[in-house]
């Protein structure tokens, strides 16, 4: 049944499981493929975290720089973090034109969107070409409105795709068009975007994982950096404070200063010594000095159900497409192959001073949100059984789009701020910071305005920035559910809900 639902206790996901199983079936000796770092080691390129950002680059890096030494540490295993835990939807950014245009200018806004549009290619290509059954499934996602308050939001994006002659890209629905995709009873007018596809996220993170390994790329797994040239992460980190100044030392050969990541893991404690680095910490960014004060750290939920392919059949939904509603707070729904949904979203809660605790991936409450919007959308599964959830933390930036750069006058190059929105996008990202850790100058993804390296907005300090996220939060999740109810909001709570929009940010209904 719906109710009840108790997150899996921060243990791997659904995904991560099944991922893992057959990783293990097929390919045992991979579990051992990466021990613990003790000691020191060096490295022409270490890479902290093994997310889909930090894979990516190494993947890159494997491309442009064969002979290249590259080192990876993760903390827990490569797809134990989000990459391991997501929907599963792989987008392009066209919905987020008006966004781009007004960060990058028209055409700088297209190449983003074009490089986007190639990356969910690019994940399809990879598991195509590297044997990697991820389930990569090019059927497009529908986004509904689901209460009068919800229709049209997509416009904005619709024109201007098609001033500039790209209207293929996002293609508004009627509700009856809506309605030959899936059926339920809320949904109403709607908008579809052929390019997006979905993917097992886990399984695409562990086949990263091993082509890595393949060719030639050291991962230490269970390895945590704890200092990384001189900065550590903290409480003083989220404020931006927290820097020690890293010991000039000079290179082995006497060459430029290497960056030197400090770490520690149940074999020891360790360091890379390493030309360069990149930093691919996605929500734990949010307690290093250098990133803290321009992320909010917030948890996102999934839930799951049985399989229940006969009752998709009897809603329509059996061509594959992602789902989702159209709420700032949005749920967003996937099928699997063996008739399963994966619901994630609606809601969620900040974190503070970029802490990921326990209420990231424990909160039976926040799952049950989740639940809830499968029920509200689809009354008619109100019995099938929720088999597990889980959760896990997204890193939200001032403009929701991601960042990616490098530290003044240290080769230390960073990106994160996916804001929920990270899967498609990181191929992109890998390829700026793989560009950028080799010096690649005249490679095209550093043509990108993406890669401009240009900080977005910071938040509040702390403990503003957690109390203001929370309060926020409440009044936007209490004024969609309401408008969804057919209730009127009242001035307060509607002001209270577009503030941050009123303060710059790109955050928050409208
Ligand atoms: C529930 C949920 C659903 C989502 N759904 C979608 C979706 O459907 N589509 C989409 O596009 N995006 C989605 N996202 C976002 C997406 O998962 C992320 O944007 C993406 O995975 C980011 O990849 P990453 O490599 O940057 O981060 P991560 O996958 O978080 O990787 C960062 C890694 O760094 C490691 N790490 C952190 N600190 C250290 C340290 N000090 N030392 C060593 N290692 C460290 C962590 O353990 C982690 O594994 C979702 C996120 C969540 C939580």
């Amino acid at each position: 049944m719906l109710g009840g639902v108790r997150p899996t206790s921060g243990r791997r996901s659904w995904w991560l499981r099944e991922a893992l199983a057959a990783e293990a079936a097929a390919a045992p000796h991979l579990a051992e493929a990466a021990p613990p770092l003790r000691g020191t080691t060096t490295a022409d390129v270490v890479i902290v975290g093994g997310g889909y950002t930090g894979l990516w680059t190494a993947q890159r890096l494997t491309e442009l720089e064969p002979s290249a030494r590259v080192v990876l540490i993760e903390s827990d295993i490569c797809g134990g973090g989000p990459s391991g835990r997501n929907g599963g939807f792989v987008t392009n950014w066209w919905d987020e034109l008006p966004t781009l245009i007004d960060r990058y200018g028209v055409p700088g806004a297209i190449g983003v969107g074009e490089a986007m549009e190639a990356a969910v290619d690019e994940v399809g290509t990879f598991c195509a070409t590297n044997d990697v059954d991820a389930w990569f499934t090019k059927s497009g996602s529908l986004s509904a409105s689901a209460a009068p308050a919800q229709d049209g939001g997509w416009m904005p994006a619709v024109t201007a795709l098609r001033e500039h002659g790209l209207g293929d890209r996002l293609v508004p629905l009627t509700a009856d068009e809506v309605r030959a995709r899936v059926r339920s009873p809320v949904f109403r007018e709607g908008v579809f975007m052929p390019g997006a596809a979905t993917v097992q996220p886990a399984t695409l993170a562990r086949g990263l994982r091993r082509v890595l390994l393949e060719r030639g790329a050291t991962i230490h797994e269970g390895t945590t950096a704890t200092e990384i040239d001189g900065q550590r992460p903290g409480w003083l980190g989220a404020l931006g404070a927290g820097t020690r100044r890293a010991p000039r030392r000079r290179g082995t050969a006497g060459g430029p200063r290497p960056v030197r990541v400090r770490t520690t893991s149940a074999a020891g404690d360790g360091e890379v010594l390493a030309a360069s680095a990149v930093l691919a910490l996605n929500a734990w960014a949010g307690a290093w000095p250098w990133f803290g004060p321009r992320l909010v750290t917030w948890s996102s939920y999934i839930v799951l159900t049985e399989p229940i392919p006969d009752r998709l059949a009897d809603i329509g939904w059996t061509g594959g497409e992602g789902v989702a509603d159209a709420r700032f707070t949005l749920h967003y729904l996937r099928t699997t192959p063996d008739g399963r949904i994966a619901l994630g979203g609606g809601g969620g809660r900040a974190g503070f001073a970029g802490r990921i605790g326990p209420a990231f991936t424990d909160s039976a409450a926040d799952a049950g949100r989740a639940a809830a919007g499968l029920r509200r959308l689809f009354p008619s599964l109100r019995d099938v059984r929720i088999e597990d959830a889980w959760g896990g933390p997204i890193d939200i930036s001032a403009d929701h789009l991601p960042w990616f750069g490098s530290v003044r006058g240290r080769p230390i190059h960073y990106g994160h701020g996916y804001s929920g929105n990270g899967v498609g996008p990181a191929v992109v990202g890998g390829r700026i910071l793989a560009a950028r850790a080799v010096e690649r100058a005249d490679d095209p993804a550093l043509a990108l305005a993406l890669a401009d390296g240009r900080p977005p907005q910071p938040f509040p300090p702390e403990p503003a920035s957690y109390l203001g996220a929370r309060l926020i939060r409440e009044a936007a999740v209490r004024r969609e559910s309401m408008e969804e109810r057919g209730e009127k909001p009242g001035f307060v709570l509607r002001e209270l809900s577009r503030l941050p929009r009123r303060l710059g940010y790109h955050l928050g209904p409208e």
